[in-house]
């Protein structure tokens, strides 16, 4: 019987091998394995077809909620996997896929990612992992460091102390983000004198022995839609995750911070932190983190810092001090699932004070014995895999000089196609790029010429419309598979903060090229050739004609 068609029959004899017996080279799932081994990028190019079927008709593939009854071969199943999954998934490695934060992976994490799968180690505690605890120990100090700057003799005392740990590594930044402010409600809510801490009294009992009606978190407009979930889920309120509006450059507006702080004292409300975000997600823009860190040091509240996207900037000599002030911040969130090029799944915090996570430590008795140096002592999560592995081989092998070229790289990239949108006819660069993301939308000069003849009223029409424009351009884009850009809304200064749809470009894959980017600039420019496109177009430039009756007319 061929290997893969070794797990058919619901015997134990077959269920064994399963565990025991290696798929063989010339089995389906063994050629593919091989074929992804030997050149990851070409299978991804041949084997995702951009389909022309909607998520609807794909859905018809993945209907049945019946578990299977009986076993099936291995090459079977792999056949779904190839024709079902593979096929219609999305290629973001392409170089030509510059809408999200997604992108291509050196080659060598995947068979290290192999090898973290063949030991399948659980990180929650030392008895699962051994050697792992130590690697995400001394890679939770290489990032601490890579923030805080601490000298070298800092580290000795902190990185394997079985009390402490300078950071908790998780599956992502939104985790990283919760765990936080989880720590920032502890420390504010601390055990004192007859009161035992919000962990065990709960936050009504909290407020009360603060003396304080409630709590707020303010983080800009442009703050991560994981802070809502952690003001939610920690008993803050998301009503009470204060938004501040942004300046120009989509910067919290400091002005309007200070107000809020005022109003919220004067409320009541205690200030549990204050956010600064280091690399917005939309735009990629920085706080002034001095600033805030100066606020929240008058406020007596924690400074947590969002470097999710933007913390990797810090590897590069020319470009870290766009991030200057970070290293004030009570903690950093950063993701290595996004510019440390690991594959998915993988965040960090990291704390100034080395002691400030026990402000959420807990312990069991069959695990995470007091005095043991278990990591999930000090994590939301649980069981966990050694991703750790796959950030220190890219921390190891890239190294800090690797990472710089390739933050440098994107910068550069993205100010130069912020050049090239600039200086197009068709095109209105809708923020500069900061770090290496920027928005833009499809606007020709003509059009916004006219715009600027309209009043308040037609300008949100004619933007209502270009909206349209653009989103149209994105979905069909996207559909046609070749190119990439993503869309949000932004708020804009230019038409009464009213909200317009722009284009994001996110550049962090090395392998995009300025050819590409011309590409897509041009395969937008084709689609706005679209009759539906012209149309709306049209629609733009009629508005503006009544306003110049009106205007003959105010004149007689
Ligand atoms: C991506 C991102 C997050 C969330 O991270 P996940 O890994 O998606 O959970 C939080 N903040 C910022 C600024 C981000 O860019």
């Amino acid at each position: 019987m061929p290997k893969s068609k070794q797990a058919a029959r619901a015997n134990l004899e077959s269920l064994y091998r399963i565990f025991t017996v290696p798929e063989a080279p010339d089995s389906t799932l063994g050629a593919i394995d091989q074929a992804i081994c030997d050149d990851v990028a070409g299978f991804l190019g041949t084997h995702i077809v951009a389909l022309e079927r909607t998520l609807e008709d794909i859905e018809a593939d993945f209907l049945s909620p019946v578990i299977p009854e009986e076993p099936t071969y291995v090459s079977e199943y792999t056949e779904f996997v190839k024709q079902k999954l593979v096929a219609q998934s999305v290629h973001t490695a392409a170089p030509g896929f510059v809408g999200h934060m997604t992108s291509a992976l050196p080659y060598f994490m995947l068979p290290l990612a192999r090898i973290m799968t063949a030991l399948n180690q659980n990180l929650v505690k030392v008895e699962t992992s051994k050697a792992f605890t130590p690697l995400e120990r001394q890679v939770l100090a290489m990032l601490h460091r890579l923030v805080y700057r601490a000298d070298a003799a800092f580290y000795p005392q902190w990185v394997h102390n079985s009390q402490h740990a300078l950071g908790a590594f998780c599956s992502g930044g939104t985790i990283a983000n919760i765990t936080a402010l989880w720590v920032a409600r502890n420390r504010l809510f601390a055990p004192a004198g007859d009161f035992k801490g919000i962990a065990a009294e709960g936050l009504p009992r909290s407020l009360k022995h603060l003396g304080a009606d409630g709590l707020a978190v303010l983080v800009s407009r442009r703050g991560h839609y994981s802070l809502g979930k952690a003001a939610d889920l920690l008993g803050i309120g998301r009503d009470n995750l204060v938004m501040i509006d942004t300046d120009a450059d989509n910067r919290i507006d400091l002005d309007l911070l200070r107000l809020e702080l005022q109003r919220l004292k004067s409320e009541n409300i205690r200030v549990l932190a204050l956010v600064g975000i280091a690399g917005t997600t939309e735009t990629g823009n920085v706080d002034p983190l001095h600033a805030m860190a100066d606020l929240a040091a008058t406020e007596d509240c924690h400074f947590h810092v969002d470097a999710a996207w933007g913390g990797p900037t810090l590897f590069s000599e020319k470009y870290a001090p766009l991030l200057s002030g970070i290293e004030r911040a009570d903690s950093v969130t950063l993701d290595a699932h996004k510019q440390l090029y690991v594959p998915m799944g993988a965040g960090m915090v990291v704390f100034k004070d080395p002691t400030a996570l026990s402000a959420i430590e807990h312990h069991a008795a069959y695990i995470l014995r007091h005095g043991s140096k278990d990591l999930g002592s000090h994590t939301l999560e649980g069981s966990r895999p050694g991703k750790a592995l796959l950030v220190h081989a890219g921390l190891s092998i890239i190294g800090r000089k690797g990472y710089e070229l390739l933050i440098d790289l994107g910068i550069e990239r993205a100010r130069h196609f912020a050049e090239q949108v600039r200086q197009h006819a068709d095109f209105e660069l809708t923020s500069e790029p900061e770090l290496n993301i920027l928005t833009y939308r499809y606007a020709p000069r003509a059009i916004l010429g006219l715009m600027k003849t309209m009043c308040l009223a037609q300008k949100c029409q004619a933007n209502l419309l270009l909206d349209q424009i653009n989103q149209l351009i994105q979905k069909v884009q996207r559909e046609a598979g070749k190119t990439f850009v993503s869309r949000t809304r932004l708020r804009s200064r230019d038409y009464g903060t009213k909200v317009i749809t722009v284009l994001r470009v996110v550049l962090a894959n090395p392998l995009t090229t300025d050819e590409i980017l011309q590409a897509v600039l041009e395969e937008q420019l084709t689609l706005a050739q679209h009759p539906e496109v012209r149309e709306l177009l049209e629609q733009i430039e009629a508005l503006a004609a009544p306003l110049s009756i009106s205007q003959t007319s105010t004149e007689d």
